[in-house]
Protein backbone atom coordinates (compact mmCIF):
# COMPACT_ATOMS: atom_id res chain seq x y z
CA UNK A 1 0.00 0.00 0.00
CA UNK A 2 2.71 2.48 1.04
CA UNK A 3 4.44 1.98 -2.83
CA UNK A 4 0.48 3.25 -3.85
CA UNK A 5 1.74 6.82 -2.70
CA UNK A 6 5.55 6.85 -3.20
CA UNK A 7 5.83 9.36 -5.85
CA UNK A 8 9.08 7.37 -7.67
CA UNK A 9 6.78 4.32 -8.39
CA UNK A 10 4.25 6.55 -9.41
CA UNK A 11 6.26 8.26 -11.98
CA UNK A 12 7.55 4.99 -12.97
CA UNK A 13 3.72 3.45 -13.65
CA UNK A 14 3.43 6.73 -15.73
CA UNK A 15 6.10 5.99 -17.95
CA UNK A 16 5.27 4.83 -21.48
CA UNK A 17 7.40 1.49 -21.59
CA UNK A 18 6.40 -1.26 -23.92
CA UNK A 19 6.99 -4.15 -25.37
CA UNK A 20 6.69 -7.90 -23.71
CA UNK A 21 9.39 -7.46 -20.95
CA UNK A 22 8.90 -10.42 -18.81
CA UNK A 23 10.18 -12.57 -21.98
CA UNK A 24 13.55 -10.95 -21.93
CA UNK A 25 15.90 -11.82 -18.53
CA UNK A 26 17.53 -8.84 -17.35
CA UNK A 27 21.24 -7.56 -15.89
CA UNK A 28 21.48 -7.68 -12.52
CA UNK A 29 22.80 -3.46 -12.37
CA UNK A 30 22.78 -1.28 -15.68
CA UNK A 31 26.02 -0.78 -14.94
CA UNK A 32 27.35 2.56 -16.92
CA UNK A 33 25.09 4.57 -18.89
CA UNK A 34 24.80 3.98 -22.92
CA UNK A 35 27.99 5.35 -24.75
CA UNK A 36 26.80 4.66 -28.04
CA UNK A 37 23.34 4.82 -29.79
CA UNK A 38 21.92 3.77 -33.11
CA UNK A 39 19.23 5.73 -34.59
CA UNK A 40 16.64 4.72 -37.55
CA UNK A 41 16.27 8.66 -38.74
CA UNK A 42 13.79 7.32 -41.39
CA UNK A 43 12.32 4.06 -41.80
CA UNK A 44 11.76 4.49 -45.38
CA UNK A 45 14.32 2.88 -48.06
CA UNK A 46 14.62 3.40 -51.60
CA UNK A 47 15.60 -0.78 -51.38
CA UNK A 48 13.83 -3.57 -50.45
CA UNK A 49 16.83 -6.21 -49.51
CA UNK A 50 15.60 -9.82 -49.32
CA UNK A 51 16.80 -10.27 -45.60
CA UNK A 52 15.34 -7.18 -44.50
CA UNK A 53 12.02 -6.46 -46.32
CA UNK A 54 9.19 -8.35 -48.02
CA UNK A 55 8.72 -6.17 -50.90
CA UNK A 56 8.73 -2.39 -51.78
CA UNK A 57 5.15 -1.73 -51.10
CA UNK A 58 5.09 -3.38 -47.61
CA UNK A 59 4.35 -0.13 -45.89
CA UNK A 60 5.93 2.37 -43.46
CA UNK A 61 5.54 2.84 -39.33
CA UNK A 62 3.12 5.62 -38.63
CA UNK A 63 4.31 8.50 -36.14
CA UNK A 64 7.48 9.22 -37.53
CA UNK A 65 9.94 12.13 -36.03
CA UNK A 66 10.34 15.54 -37.50
CA UNK A 67 14.03 16.70 -37.21
CA UNK A 68 12.69 19.76 -34.02
CA UNK A 69 12.06 16.38 -32.46
CA UNK A 70 15.22 14.45 -33.69
CA UNK A 71 17.13 17.44 -32.57
CA UNK A 72 16.10 17.41 -28.98
CA UNK A 73 16.33 13.35 -29.07
CA UNK A 74 20.00 14.25 -29.96
CA UNK A 75 20.59 16.69 -27.28
CA UNK A 76 18.87 14.23 -24.23
CA UNK A 77 21.40 11.88 -25.68
CA UNK A 78 24.31 14.07 -25.28
CA UNK A 79 23.15 15.14 -21.95
CA UNK A 80 22.74 11.12 -21.14
CA UNK A 81 26.53 10.77 -21.35
CA UNK A 82 26.15 8.92 -25.20
CA UNK A 83 29.60 9.17 -26.67
CA UNK A 84 28.97 7.54 -30.18
CA UNK A 85 26.01 7.99 -32.67
CA UNK A 86 25.64 6.20 -35.96
CA UNK A 87 22.40 7.31 -38.04
CA UNK A 88 20.88 4.09 -39.72
CA UNK A 89 17.67 3.34 -40.97
CA UNK A 90 16.00 2.56 -43.09
CA UNK A 91 18.03 4.51 -45.73
CA UNK A 92 19.13 7.76 -43.78
CA UNK A 93 20.08 9.11 -46.99
CA UNK A 94 16.97 9.78 -47.89
CA UNK A 95 15.49 12.11 -45.29
CA UNK A 96 15.23 15.03 -47.08
CA UNK A 97 17.19 16.70 -43.98
CA UNK A 98 20.25 14.17 -43.14
CA UNK A 99 22.77 17.39 -44.02
CA UNK A 100 20.72 19.67 -41.11
CA UNK A 101 20.77 16.75 -39.12
CA UNK A 102 24.40 15.75 -39.37
CA UNK A 103 25.18 19.36 -38.94
CA UNK A 104 23.55 19.62 -35.91
CA UNK A 105 24.34 16.20 -34.26
CA UNK A 106 28.16 17.23 -34.92
CA UNK A 107 27.56 20.97 -33.15
CA UNK A 108 26.35 18.65 -29.98
CA UNK A 109 30.32 17.69 -29.98
CA UNK A 110 29.59 13.60 -30.13
CA UNK A 111 33.05 11.52 -30.10
CA UNK A 112 32.00 9.87 -32.62
CA UNK A 113 29.38 10.47 -35.67
CA UNK A 114 28.77 7.67 -38.31
CA UNK A 115 25.91 6.35 -41.07
CA UNK A 116 25.32 3.32 -42.33
CA UNK A 117 24.08 3.74 -45.87
CA UNK A 118 23.12 1.63 -49.19
CA UNK A 119 24.79 4.54 -51.04
CA UNK A 120 22.44 5.14 -53.45
CA UNK A 121 22.64 9.00 -52.98
CA UNK A 122 25.99 9.13 -51.31
CA UNK A 123 27.12 10.54 -55.08
CA UNK A 124 25.56 14.01 -54.15
CA UNK A 125 25.60 13.86 -50.63
CA UNK A 126 29.29 12.77 -49.53
CA UNK A 127 30.36 15.79 -49.81
CA UNK A 128 27.68 17.74 -47.90
CA UNK A 129 27.96 15.54 -45.31
CA UNK A 130 31.67 15.33 -44.37
CA UNK A 131 31.15 19.26 -44.69
CA UNK A 132 28.26 19.06 -42.44
CA UNK A 133 30.81 17.13 -39.59
CA UNK A 134 30.47 13.27 -40.43
CA UNK A 135 33.03 11.04 -38.96
CA UNK A 136 32.84 8.10 -40.65
CA UNK A 137 30.83 6.15 -43.84
CA UNK A 138 29.78 2.43 -43.61
CA UNK A 139 28.08 1.04 -47.17
CA UNK A 140 26.06 -1.76 -47.35
CA UNK A 141 27.14 -3.85 -50.66
CA UNK A 142 26.52 -7.41 -51.21
CA UNK A 143 27.44 -8.30 -54.79
CA UNK A 144 29.42 -6.69 -57.56
CA UNK A 145 27.27 -7.97 -60.11
CA UNK A 146 23.93 -5.77 -61.39
CA UNK A 147 21.80 -8.07 -62.30
CA UNK A 148 22.12 -9.87 -58.56
CA UNK A 149 22.00 -6.32 -56.88
CA UNK A 150 19.09 -5.75 -58.66
CA UNK A 151 17.77 -9.00 -57.40
CA UNK A 152 19.02 -8.64 -53.89
CA UNK A 153 18.05 -4.60 -53.49
CA UNK A 154 14.75 -5.70 -55.39
CA UNK A 155 15.50 -2.67 -58.04
CA UNK A 156 18.49 -1.14 -56.57
CA UNK A 157 21.41 0.19 -58.61
CA UNK A 158 25.09 -0.84 -58.72
CA UNK A 159 26.42 1.45 -60.67
CA UNK A 160 25.03 4.59 -58.49
CA UNK A 161 26.45 2.74 -55.49
CA UNK A 162 29.51 2.37 -56.96
CA UNK A 163 29.58 5.86 -57.62
CA UNK A 164 28.76 7.04 -54.42
CA UNK A 165 31.81 4.91 -52.95
CA UNK A 166 33.87 6.90 -55.01
CA UNK A 167 32.51 10.00 -54.07
CA UNK A 168 32.88 9.31 -50.39
CA UNK A 169 36.48 8.38 -50.71
CA UNK A 170 37.38 11.43 -52.86
CA UNK A 171 35.35 13.38 -49.62
CA UNK A 172 38.16 11.92 -47.59
CA UNK A 173 36.19 9.25 -45.56
CA UNK A 174 38.66 7.06 -44.11
CA UNK A 175 38.16 3.91 -43.13
CA UNK A 176 35.27 3.11 -45.31
CA UNK A 177 33.84 0.01 -44.13
CA UNK A 178 31.92 -2.25 -46.33
CA UNK A 179 28.97 -4.20 -45.19
CA UNK A 180 27.96 -7.55 -47.29
CA UNK A 181 25.27 -10.08 -46.12
CA UNK A 182 26.51 -13.41 -47.07
CA UNK A 183 24.20 -15.81 -48.61
CA UNK A 184 24.44 -19.41 -49.71
CA UNK A 185 23.56 -19.62 -53.45
CA UNK A 186 23.14 -15.47 -54.10
CA UNK A 187 26.65 -13.95 -53.46
CA UNK A 188 28.56 -16.77 -51.55
CA UNK A 189 30.53 -17.32 -54.79
CA UNK A 190 31.76 -13.76 -54.63
CA UNK A 191 33.68 -13.40 -51.47
CA UNK A 192 37.32 -13.40 -52.84
CA UNK A 193 36.26 -10.82 -55.74
CA UNK A 194 34.75 -8.26 -53.21
CA UNK A 195 37.75 -8.31 -50.89
CA UNK A 196 39.96 -7.82 -53.19
CA UNK A 197 38.40 -5.23 -54.73
CA UNK A 198 37.39 -3.82 -51.64
CA UNK A 199 41.28 -3.64 -51.17
CA UNK A 200 42.40 -2.61 -53.96
CA UNK A 201 40.16 0.71 -53.15
CA UNK A 202 41.30 0.43 -49.74
CA UNK A 203 38.26 0.02 -48.43
CA UNK A 204 37.50 -2.23 -45.37
CA UNK A 205 35.51 -5.28 -46.50
CA UNK A 206 32.97 -6.85 -43.49
CA UNK A 207 31.04 -10.18 -43.98
CA UNK A 208 28.32 -10.66 -42.11
CA UNK A 209 25.90 -13.85 -40.98
CA UNK A 210 22.62 -13.02 -42.14
CA UNK A 211 20.50 -13.01 -38.81
CA UNK A 212 17.49 -14.50 -38.25
CA UNK A 213 15.77 -10.97 -37.73
CA UNK A 214 13.00 -9.74 -39.69
CA UNK A 215 12.47 -11.44 -43.01
CA UNK A 216 16.02 -13.02 -42.38
CA UNK A 217 14.36 -15.26 -40.44
CA UNK A 218 13.02 -17.05 -43.32
CA UNK A 219 16.42 -17.36 -45.12
CA UNK A 220 18.85 -18.70 -42.18
CA UNK A 221 17.37 -22.60 -42.43
CA UNK A 222 18.69 -21.89 -46.80
CA UNK A 223 21.01 -19.49 -46.82
CA UNK A 224 23.52 -18.53 -43.91
CA UNK A 225 26.81 -19.18 -44.47
CA UNK A 226 29.08 -19.55 -41.06
CA UNK A 227 31.97 -16.43 -40.26
CA UNK A 228 34.05 -19.90 -40.18
CA UNK A 229 33.18 -20.70 -43.48
CA UNK A 230 33.66 -17.62 -44.90
CA UNK A 231 37.17 -17.23 -43.90
CA UNK A 232 37.68 -20.89 -44.92
CA UNK A 233 37.03 -19.41 -48.06
CA UNK A 234 39.46 -16.78 -47.72
CA UNK A 235 42.21 -18.72 -46.00
CA UNK A 236 44.85 -17.83 -49.17
CA UNK A 237 44.55 -14.18 -48.07
CA UNK A 238 44.41 -14.13 -44.61
CA UNK A 239 47.50 -14.36 -42.29
CA UNK A 240 46.46 -17.62 -40.15
CA UNK A 241 45.69 -15.14 -36.42
CA UNK A 242 42.73 -14.67 -33.93
CA UNK A 243 40.25 -12.41 -35.38
CA UNK A 244 39.86 -9.70 -33.12
CA UNK A 245 37.31 -6.71 -32.40
CA UNK A 246 38.27 -2.73 -32.45
CA UNK A 247 37.44 -2.08 -28.33
CA UNK A 248 34.34 0.32 -28.56
CA UNK A 249 33.52 -0.08 -32.24
CA UNK A 250 30.68 -3.18 -32.51
CA UNK A 251 31.34 -6.78 -32.82
CA UNK A 252 32.84 -7.08 -36.17
CA UNK A 253 36.09 -9.36 -35.68
CA UNK A 254 38.84 -7.89 -38.18
CA UNK A 255 41.70 -10.60 -39.19
CA UNK A 256 44.92 -8.97 -41.31
CA UNK A 257 45.83 -9.24 -45.26
CA UNK A 258 48.58 -11.92 -45.81
CA UNK A 259 50.29 -9.66 -48.20
CA UNK A 260 49.85 -6.40 -46.67
CA UNK A 261 49.23 -6.56 -43.01
CA UNK A 262 47.78 -3.01 -43.23
CA UNK A 263 44.55 -4.20 -44.90
CA UNK A 264 42.00 -6.05 -43.02
CA UNK A 265 39.07 -7.42 -43.48
CA UNK A 266 36.03 -8.13 -41.29
CA UNK A 267 33.25 -11.18 -39.96
CA UNK A 268 29.92 -10.36 -38.25
CA UNK A 269 28.99 -13.45 -36.69
CA UNK A 270 25.47 -12.41 -35.79
CA UNK A 271 23.71 -15.71 -36.02
CA UNK A 272 26.17 -18.56 -35.27
CA UNK A 273 28.11 -16.39 -32.43
CA UNK A 274 25.93 -13.83 -30.82
CA UNK A 275 27.67 -10.93 -29.27
CA UNK A 276 25.31 -9.63 -26.41
CA UNK A 277 27.50 -9.89 -23.47
CA UNK A 278 29.99 -7.14 -24.79
CA UNK A 279 26.71 -5.16 -26.54
CA UNK A 280 26.95 -1.15 -25.51
CA UNK A 281 24.20 0.20 -27.67
CA UNK A 282 21.16 1.69 -26.93
CA UNK A 283 18.65 2.17 -30.09
CA UNK A 284 16.06 5.34 -31.29
CA UNK A 285 13.37 3.79 -33.67
CA UNK A 286 12.55 6.37 -36.57
CA UNK A 287 8.86 6.89 -34.06
CA UNK A 288 11.33 8.10 -31.16
CA UNK A 289 11.32 4.72 -29.23
CA UNK A 290 14.32 4.52 -27.16
CA UNK A 291 14.95 0.16 -27.61
CA UNK A 292 17.63 -1.86 -25.38
CA UNK A 293 18.01 -4.51 -28.00
CA UNK A 294 17.82 -4.75 -31.75
CA UNK A 295 15.98 -7.94 -31.50
CA UNK A 296 12.76 -7.32 -29.09
CA UNK A 297 10.08 -4.72 -29.64
CA UNK A 298 10.88 -3.60 -25.65
CA UNK A 299 11.24 -0.03 -25.62
CA UNK A 300 10.49 3.23 -23.66
CA UNK A 301 8.46 5.58 -26.13
CA UNK A 302 10.24 9.14 -25.98
CA UNK A 303 8.44 10.74 -29.03
CA UNK A 304 6.03 12.85 -26.95
CA UNK A 305 8.59 14.67 -24.61
CA UNK A 306 10.84 14.64 -28.04
CA UNK A 307 8.11 16.52 -29.94
CA UNK A 308 7.49 18.57 -26.95
CA UNK A 309 11.43 20.13 -27.01
CA UNK A 310 11.82 18.32 -23.15
CA UNK A 311 15.30 16.77 -23.14
CA UNK A 312 15.24 16.41 -19.55
CA UNK A 313 12.64 13.48 -19.58
CA UNK A 314 14.00 12.04 -22.62
CA UNK A 315 17.01 11.75 -20.35
CA UNK A 316 15.11 9.72 -17.84
CA UNK A 317 13.77 7.51 -20.41
CA UNK A 318 17.19 6.57 -21.32
CA UNK A 319 18.15 5.60 -17.87
CA UNK A 320 14.93 3.40 -17.63
CA UNK A 321 15.04 2.26 -21.55
CA UNK A 322 19.14 1.32 -20.62
CA UNK A 323 18.04 -0.80 -17.40
CA UNK A 324 15.74 -2.99 -19.29
CA UNK A 325 18.98 -3.93 -21.53
CA UNK A 326 18.69 -7.88 -21.66
CA UNK A 327 21.64 -9.89 -19.96
CA UNK A 328 24.15 -10.49 -22.60
CA UNK A 329 25.06 -13.81 -20.94
CA UNK A 330 22.40 -15.60 -21.47
CA UNK A 331 20.61 -13.39 -23.97
CA UNK A 332 21.39 -14.38 -27.69
CA UNK A 333 20.48 -11.19 -29.53
CA UNK A 334 18.59 -11.91 -33.40
CA UNK A 335 18.74 -15.69 -32.70
CA UNK A 336 16.12 -15.08 -30.03
CA UNK A 337 12.55 -16.33 -31.28
CA UNK A 338 11.47 -12.29 -30.44
CA UNK A 339 13.69 -11.33 -33.09
CA UNK A 340 11.79 -12.49 -36.18
CA UNK A 341 8.70 -10.02 -35.42
CA UNK A 342 10.65 -6.59 -35.12
CA UNK A 343 11.14 -4.40 -37.72
CA UNK A 344 14.63 -4.23 -38.97
CA UNK A 345 14.06 -1.00 -40.46
CA UNK A 346 12.36 0.81 -37.94
CA UNK A 347 14.47 -0.13 -34.93
CA UNK A 348 17.52 1.00 -37.36
CA UNK A 349 19.85 -1.88 -38.34
N1 LIG B 1 19.93 1.32 -45.53
C1 LIG B 1 21.18 1.29 -44.82
C2 LIG B 1 22.08 0.21 -45.41
O1 LIG B 1 21.68 -0.43 -46.38
O2 LIG B 1 23.18 0.05 -44.90
C3 LIG B 1 21.08 1.14 -43.31
C4 LIG B 1 20.07 0.18 -42.75
S1 LIG B 1 20.40 -1.54 -43.00
C5 LIG B 1 19.04 -2.26 -42.10
C6 LIG B 1 21.82 -1.77 -41.97
C7 LIG B 1 22.57 -3.06 -42.15
O3 LIG B 1 21.80 -4.13 -41.67
C8 LIG B 1 22.92 -3.38 -43.58
O4 LIG B 1 24.31 -3.60 -43.71
C9 LIG B 1 22.17 -4.66 -43.86
O5 LIG B 1 22.85 -5.48 -44.75
C10 LIG B 1 22.07 -5.26 -42.47
N2 LIG B 1 20.98 -6.23 -42.34
C11 LIG B 1 19.65 -6.03 -42.51
N3 LIG B 1 18.96 -7.16 -42.30
C12 LIG B 1 19.87 -8.12 -41.95
C13 LIG B 1 19.78 -9.50 -41.61
N4 LIG B 1 18.62 -10.14 -41.57
N5 LIG B 1 20.93 -10.15 -41.33
C14 LIG B 1 22.13 -9.50 -41.37
N6 LIG B 1 22.27 -8.21 -41.68
C15 LIG B 1 21.16 -7.52 -41.97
Amino acid sequence: MAAMNDPAVEKRRSLPMLGARALVPKRASAGPPPRSVRVSVTDRCDFACTYCRPSRNDGYADGRLMTPAWKTMFEALRRAGVRRVRLTGGEPLVHPEIVAIVAHLSSLGFEDLALTTNASQLARLARPLRDAGLHRVNVSIDTLDPVRFREVTRGGDLDAVLAGIDAAIEAGFSPIKLNTVVLRGVNDDELERILLWAWERRLLPRFLEVMPIAEGAKLVAEHLVTAAEMRRALAAHLLAEEAVTEPGLGPAKYVRARHDPGLRVGFITGTSDTFCETCDRLRVSSTGVLRPCLATDDGVDAAAPARAGDAETIVEHIGLAWSMKPDGTVWKGCTEETAAGVSMRAIGG
